[in-house]
């Protein structure tokens, strides 16, 4: 006997109450009778209600998760007009770069700023501005990938500038960047590139920054994880000893790199955008290249990292929750896992993540679970938002470092349903 579907309209009115829009419940419907597979209508509607973007609480010990939107940062709008390019003491037309710019140049302790996209439209926009039509040294060391098929030697083609490799793959000096100069290859740009996502080890030797910032040409340095300073002055304590090998803006620049790049969503703590810092008239010029109104950003996001911004010059770091997240103790975490009280305590491994830092671990403690209940965790439990964990041999674990702990509530009461 073969089942007939009910109609749509039968249909749309049972999951009436789905919570989803009448359109978008009525397509999920009309696909679901094309494949003859109606009768799991509530479960495709569920699966429907995991795709709109919404909060989810981060479990899994990466602090900068990618697939997480990277460092937790609040977008704040007013929802009113903003004077984004109006400069109110003159009346005339101002810009959307002038006072952001000037506080992060203040944090990195240079004298310009300015912010687009992300860090890979910073390294994109340079190269088009400065070095279109000139070559480009690159140590072979750092022809990085860093994700997405965002491949240095492709972006730097796609500018117009040319790659003059120097160096070898383990081992680059400053004479190899001063032959490439000399050999007439109208070399415009050293492209300093950090190697933030991966590392090479053994018989190894790279030119620091400040042996190649005399050579004539502008020294730009894709330092990519976003680190202000490496005395993390808004500490007001010392930073966390996993930091100590990452480069900082405000050192490469005054160990005589010229400009800066970075990310605002890794280390910075902040919305996703690239910072562009350092000397005056390289950052005029940039800003004057037609690219760089394609990869401006827009208010909301200036608005969110003018409110970080202020958060590091008043040094109120435990308002920026990836530093709350970094400096969060052992001790505190372990408090936290006995308090929610269900699953094993236990002490793990938390990574900062985002493609920064490899191979550095946050010793961290959280929650195992000896079952695997990630999927469970991940389409939400009664009220509370998904929760996502790691699964390693069918055990579930769940990182308390990265949990906002007003969200221990939610991790209690969806593990109490679910074990
Ligand atoms: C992460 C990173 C980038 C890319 O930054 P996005 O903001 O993700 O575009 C570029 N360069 C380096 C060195 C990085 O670490």
């Amino acid at each position: 006997m073969t089942s007939y579907p009910p109609s749509v309209n039968e249909l749309a009115e049972f999951f009436s109450d789905s919570g989803l829009p009448h359109p978008i419940l009525v397509k999920e419907i009309r696909n679901a009778i094309d494949e003859g597979d109606w009768e799991n209508l509530d479960a495709r509607i569920k699966y429907i209600k995991t795709l709109p973007l919404q909060t989810v609480i981060n479990a899994t010990g990466v602090l900068l998760h990618t697939n997480l939107g990277r460092a937790p940062w609040p977008y704040s709008s007013s929802g009113y007009a903003t004077n984004l390019e109006l400069d109110l003491s003159s009346g005339s037309r101002g810009s959307r770069q002038k006072h952001i710019g000037e506080l992060i140049a203040t944090l990195c302790g240079t004298e310009s700023a300015m912010v687009v996209n992300n860090c890979s439209s910073a390294v994109l926009l340079i190269l088009s501005a400065l070095a279109s039509k000139k070559g480009v040294a690159i140590s072979r060391s750092e022809m990085v990938e860093i994700g997405g098929n965002f491949r240095v030697p492709d972006v730097l083609e796609l500018s117009g500038a040319y790659l003059v490799e120097v160096g070898t793959t383990n081992r680059t000096r400053k004479g190899d960047y001063e032959r490439a100069i000399s050999a007439n290859r109208d070399v415009g740009m050293i492209m300093k590139i950090h190697q933030s996502n991966y590392k090479i080890l053994g018989f190894t030797e790279a030119a620091e920054i400040n042996e190649l910032s005399d050579l004539g040409v502008p020294l730009v340095a894709d330092i990519g994880s976003g680190l202000l300073d490496e005395g993390c002055p808004w500490l007001e304590k010392n930073p966390p000893k996993w930091l100590s090998n990452e480069p900082a803006a405000k050192q490469t620049l005054s160990q005589g790199a010229n400009l800066v790049t970075f990310s605002g969503d890794k280390l910075l703590g902040g919305p996703q955008a690239g910072i562009i810092a350092g000397d005056a008239d390289l950052i005029e010029k940039i800003m004057k290249h037609p690219l760089a109104r394609a990869v401006r950003p827009g208010g909301m996001i200036l608005s969110s990292l003018q409110e970080l911004a202020m958060k590091y010059l008043n040094r109120d770091w435990e308002a920026i929750p990836f530093w709350k997240m970094a400096m969060t103790s052992v001790e505190e975490l372990k408090d936290r896992a006995q308090a929610i009280g269900i699953g094993d305590p236990v002490a793990m491994n938390a990574v900062p993540g985002g493609g920064t830092l490899p191979q550095v671990v946050i010793p961290s403690f959280g929650l195992q679970i000896n079952k695997d209940i990630a999927q469970p965790l991940r389409l939400g439990v009664g009220d509370a938002p998904p929760i996502v964990s790691r699964v390693e041999d069918g055990r579930t674990f769940l990182d308390l470092r990265t949990v906002d702990p007003t969200f221990d509530k939610y991790v209690a009461s969806a593990l109490h349903a679910l074990t």
